[in-house]
């Protein structure tokens, strides 16, 4: 099974700062979800996520010990910075971690931010809230309808950076390609009805795009609190090589493309060659207006190797003048047609935030 996965993170609209963190570390997943005076908040969910990098297991196996092992060092870490800087003290987070295994995941959390499987078209919770309204609701105390709209419900009744002895909630899952997971922080779920994130999760396949979606949707509700969403997508077959990001690597990318097109022009002829470069993206300029591409930026012997899929309304002449797109002109080209529309959006915010040099 391959996977692949993407992050959002946002303040909101409320709060001042962000105090959740995540990691994204193939093979592992996370988010926490720090509380505490002035910066407080941010350090314990950071130091939640730096400890389990370094501390938590690479591989599915021995994970039932080692991830909650990972997670308690966490929590001693925290506590040991709290006892040393006033400023600290009291600090605290949740933190819910995914280790994704190829046939198996494991989960281990503590506090209220959230994992769930989202298969077939069905959402489903794999974590409970430590929560106090969670505990009412085992009670009979509250429904979960009254939970879920309770002013208390952001109570924890369990966090990294409280006591030493942390008790640590554990779960293993089996998983198949198509599977789709997502972990959350409570910006999202006590902001968005579960309903709602079903619905994104089924309707946006990118899962950089499902997240962003779901950011959108928490901030669209009120954004009272931070928001963080991790998607991560079980796929059929091998793993491939990690990603490439940004824009230098992308260039690089685009000379080994060059190189690869050459040589199968070369190799098997032209329709090869269209073959594989209609698979490719770019985004680029089309009647002085920037265009999504399929194919890439170039013509040989004459004959184009890209069309236009379309034209936005973006002047050409005003992304120019702004330096990190400068080379529109000859092209940015993107591994995806999702890719290649990030990259149109990035253009249009760098736009609309008027990084416009004066002509
Ligand atoms: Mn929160």
């Amino acid at each position: 099974m391959r996977i692949r996965w993407a992050a959002s993170t946002d303040v909101g609209r409320v709060r001042d700062h962000n105090e959740d963190a995540y990691l994204t570390g193939d093979p592992l997943f996370a988010v926490a979800d720090g509380m505490g005076g002035h910066q407080a908040g941010e350090v314990a969910a950071r130091v939640a996520i730096d400890t389990l990098a370094d501390a938590a297991p690479q591989a599915p196996g021995g994970a039932e010990r080692e991830l909650p092992d990972a997670i308690r060092r966490a929590n001693q870490t925290i506590l040991e910075q709290a006892s040393g800087d006033p400023s600290l003290e009291g600090m605290g987070t949740t933190l819910t971690v995914l280790l994704a295994g190829s046939d198996r995941i494991h989960l281990a959390h503590v506090g209220d931010s959230r994992a769930y499987l989202f298969r077939d078209g069905e959402l489903r919770m794999l974590t409970e809230d430590h929560t106090l309204v969670q505990r009412m609701v085992r009670e009979g105390r509250l429904t979960p309808a009254e939970a879920e709209i309770h002013p208390q419900r952001s109570i924890l009744t369990r966090a990294l950076g409280v006591e030493g002895d942390l008790e640590v909630d554990q779960a293993s899952h089996e998983v198949h390609p198509g599977d789709r997971l997502l972990l959350c922080s409570d910006g999202l779920s006590s902001m968005v009805p579960d309903r709602e994130i079903r619905r994104v999760l089924d309707e946006v396949a990118d899962p950089k795009m499902a997240c962003d979606a779901l950011v959108e949707a928490a901030n669209q509700a009120g954004g009272f609190d931070n928001v963080t969403v991790v998607v991560v997508d079980l796929l059929e077959g091998e793993e491939e090589p990690p990603e490439e990001e940004g824009r230098r690597r992308r260039r690089g990318g685009r000379a080994l493309l060059w190189l690869a097109v050459s040589l199968v022009v070369l190799a098997g002829g032209l329709l090869g060659a269209r073959n594989y470069v209609l698979r490719q993206w770019y985004v680029g300029i089309h009647e002085e207006h920037v265009a999504l591409y399929r194919g890439i930026p170039t013509e040989v012997l004459g004959f184009s190797l890209s069309t236009l899929e379309e034209e936005t309304d973006l002047p050409a002449d005003a992304v120019r003048r702004i330096a990190t797109w400068a080379e529109l002109d000859d092209g940015i080209t993107a591994d995806s047609e999702a890719e290649a529309r990030e990259i149109i959006r990035q253009i249009e915010d760098d736009l609309r935030s008027g990084m416009v040099m004066p002509s």
